[in-house]
């Protein structure tokens, strides 16, 4: 499913509304050094659901808002919307177009919206698992995440192969299989030792 625009409003460095629209094929971004090419990827993981403030710079995660400048005063939000072409229904949502959207108010509220419908954090992690866009995937390759990667412990390296592959939605059917099947034992023995007791 393309990305095919991002908005940014009021997050970090975008004080002003900003749409980045995408085409096919590659899109680059150029400027110079502290112009806001990071703050893109970072407003990407964010909306994705980034829950740290330290990995995108800050020490809360109001930080995200526009602080303001000598000219222009701070922001009241920041807001974040990633638009999807869901054309061929790549996205398990029944509509040409996805938009997720996430906004933090200056009083710490957060929120976060797909197709401008109200939803959890987990229903936009649901949406996109197994498409291999999450805040932590290998979508986004930051400064200095692949040294991080290479260092990284080989069960915390195998879980991005396991994203990129599709497989980690089948892990977690797995699991929730197993918790049930375990529920299911203890069910029977409870059952076997009310038998026991009648007999
Ligand atoms: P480089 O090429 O050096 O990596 P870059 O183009 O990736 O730079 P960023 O790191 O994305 O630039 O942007 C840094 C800029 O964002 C700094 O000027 C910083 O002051 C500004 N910035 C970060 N957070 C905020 C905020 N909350 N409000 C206003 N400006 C902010």
């Amino acid at each position: 499913m393309p990305l095919t625009e991002l908005i940014i409003d009021g997050f970090k460095s975008f004080a002003e509304k900003t749409r980045i629209k995408f085409d096919t094929g590659i899109t680059g971004i150029v400027g110079p050094n502290g112009s806001g090419k990071s703050n893109i990827t970072e407003a990407i993981r964010w909306v994705m659901g980034e829950s740290s403030a330290k990995s995108l710079r800050g020490s809360n995660m109001k930080d995200v808002i526009f602080a303001g400048s000598e000219f222009r005063k701070p922001a009241s939000h920041a807001e974040v919307s990633m638009i999807f072409d869901n054309y061929k229904r790549e996205l398990n949502f029944d509509e040409d177009q996805v938009i997720i959207s996430r906004r933090i108010l200056r009083s710490g509220d957060n929120e976060y919206l797909i197709n401008k419908r109200n939803v959890r954090q987990k229903d936009i992690r649901a949406l996109f698992l197994d498409s291999g866009i999450s805040q932590d995937s290998l979508a986004i390759i930051s400064q200095g995440r692949v040294d991080q990667i290479l260092n990284s412990h080989p069960e915390d390296r195998r879980g991005l192969f396991e994203e990129a592959a599709g497989i980690l939605h089948f892990k977690k059917q797995k699991e929730e299989a197993r918790v049930q099947l375990e529920q299911t034992t203890d069910n029977l023995v409870r059952i076997n030792d009310l038998v026991k007791e009648l007999e």
